[in-house]
């Protein structure tokens, strides 16, 4: 049942089963002895259906989308799920951390926007400041590397680097690594603006702070907006048009809250 909401089609109403239906709760039945509350909630659920029409959607893999970190228990997220024809959206939310998490259907498609490149000019500048005796990074040389490297990266595409990690602050910020090819590129074609020994230890310095969001790494934000769908959600041709962009790690890392 992973990544599966059920959903009533004569009340319209979701849910997501969890592991997490069967734990119990506890509160104070006297002043001091605990009880233990047995939970069904998928239970709960079939039983106050009965006699319905459930169905099962399918949650498209990659489709989260939010502006609330990943361990904010009180947010508000969207996603898509399908029944293998038609595509829907749907919003999760909980406005108190002491309620569980609701979904529903929304009458809304998700538009990603362009991915915007963007390096980590303040942290690179620290991280270049301290290791300038080593390098023997000069404080021009460092103004002008930076320089340089945000013109260089305003002109890349997705394809020059490969993403190896993501914000735990924000579910639209992941993290990039230039391709070595694409690095030496940097390297050679402003060559002329270092000498030899110092574009071997920008090579070095690159290499070294290139691991998940390294200071050299570039930071990719997916904007996204919910745009109203001119027809309701149980009509027909509500198919999204918007792909995927999140991956595969971020979509566990949301299924994780509850
Ligand atoms: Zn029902």
């Amino acid at each position: 049942m992973e990544n599966i909401i059920l959903r009533c089609l004569q009340c319209n109403e979701l849910f997501y089963p969890t592991p997490y239906d069967f734990y119990p709760s506890y509160e104070f039945e006297d002043k001091d002895i605990l009880k233990e509350i047995k939970h069904n909630d998928l239970g709960d659920f079939k039983n106050y259906h009965n006699g319905h029409k459930i169905e099962e959607l399918q949650v498209v893999n990659g489709s989260f989308f939010s502006h609330y970190a990943y361990w904010e228990p009180v947010r508000e997220d969207y996603l898509q799920i399908t029944d293998g024809s038609e595509f829907y959206t749907v919003r999760r939310w909980r406005k108190y951390i002491s309620e569980p998490l609701r979904y529903q259907i929304v009458n809304f498609d998700i538009i990603c926007s362009e991915p915007i490149l963007e390096i980590q000019s303040i942290d690179l500048e620290k991280q270049m400041i301290a290791d300038a005796d080593r390098f023997r990074f000069t404080k021009t040389n460092i103004k002008r590397f930076i320089k340089l490297f945000k013109t260089f990266v305003s002109h890349l595409e997705l394809d020059n680097m490969v993403e190896c990690g993501f914000s735990v602050n924000d579910p639209r910020v992941s993290y990039a690594k230039l391709k070595d090819e694409v690095r030496e590129t940097f390297l050679n074609h402003y060559s002329y603006k270092f000498s030899a020994n110092d574009i071997r230890n920008l090579r070095v310095f690159i290499s070294e702070n290139s691991e998940y969001d390294d200071v050299i790494n570039i930071q990719i934000v997916r904007p996204f907006y919910l745009k109203p769908l001119s027809k309701s959600f149980n009509t027909i041709n509500t198919q999204s048009t918007s792909s995927p962009k999140y991956s595969e790690n971020m979509l566990n890392k949301f299924w994780n809250i509850h």
